[in-house]
């Protein structure tokens, strides 16, 4: 979308997508996907396209990077050259950098850091397609991924934006919205704890927008949540059928 539309939602409360305010874009889960990591997943959010790979508990390296008294997560967030509409460089940019960094820090509250000293989990996101809020659909896929390597965690973490388009709060923003609209607030979220790993926000919204709009990224994830526990199950039941 190339022009800014006359509107982002009409007056029946339509996106320009087709969704309703608070309707999430269409979302499939796969575990177990890469046969060469610990653990893996694939995330199709709306129109985003992801992989997730997982690998540990493991050495750290380099070495210097390990500490004596809990295990090291790190995280890679990358974009292929060809996620977007115009060719992106494939070297690591500031902004992957800072996706690598929040989202990290979005997952290390659902890790047991300090039952694993002298380890590390390593975690690799290939973005193949993207459509706005490539974040929390990695957030969603990471930590797939990890609960797919058998790392023992508290609760999964899910990603999901809501943010203002014209006057209105909506739910999981689309790259148009995103860029068009007045504000975006990705969260990530541990369901089963009812606790908050990630807010950042882009933009401006009133202070009862705001608290709508986190509301409403909570429900998106924990309708996500369910979708994950799904993928999980029909990861493992087919293992099981095999075994039997
Ligand atoms: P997020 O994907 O988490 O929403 P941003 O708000 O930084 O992160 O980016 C929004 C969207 O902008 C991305 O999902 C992607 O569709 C698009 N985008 C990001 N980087 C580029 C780029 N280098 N070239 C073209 N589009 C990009």
């Amino acid at each position: 979308m190339n022009e800014k539309p006359d509107k982002l939602i009409d007056k029946k409360g339509i996106r320009t997508d087709g969704r309703k305010a608070d309707e999430l874009r269409s979302v499939k889960l796969q575990v177990g996907v890469l046969s060469h990591a610990d653990g893996s997943a694939y995330i199709e959010h709306g129109k985003n396209k992801i992989l997730a790979a997982a690998f540990g508990p493991r050495e750290v390296h380099p070495k210097h990077l390990m500490q004596a008294d809990r295990m090291v997560l790190k995280v890679r967030y990358h974009m292929a050259p060809f996620s977007v509409q115009e060719r992106k460089s494939p070297a690591p940019s500031r902004r992957e950098v800072e996706l690598s960094k929040v989202i990290k820090e979005s997952l290390e509250p659902a890790l047991f850091l300090e039952l694993y000293p002298r380890t590390g989990v390593d975690v690799f996101i290939e973005v193949l397609q993207a459509d706005g809020g490539t974040r929390c659909a990695a957030i969603t896929a990471a930590a797939l991924a990890i609960a797919d390597a058998g790392v023992p965690m508290r609760d999964l973490v899910v990603g999901c934006a809501a943010g203002k388009i014209d006057d209105t709060v909506v739910l999981d923003l689309y790259d148009a919205e995103d860029k068009l609209g007045a504000a975006d607030l990705p969260v990530a979220y541990m369901p089963s704890l009812n606790a908050i790993t990630l807010l950042q926000m882009d933009g401006s919204l009133e202070p009862a927008e705001f608290e709508k709009a986190v509301g409403m990224a909570i429900e998106g994830c924990k309708k996500i949540y369910e979708m994950q526990k799904e993928a999980l199950k029909t990861k493992y039941m087919v293992v099981k059928e095999v075994e039997e």
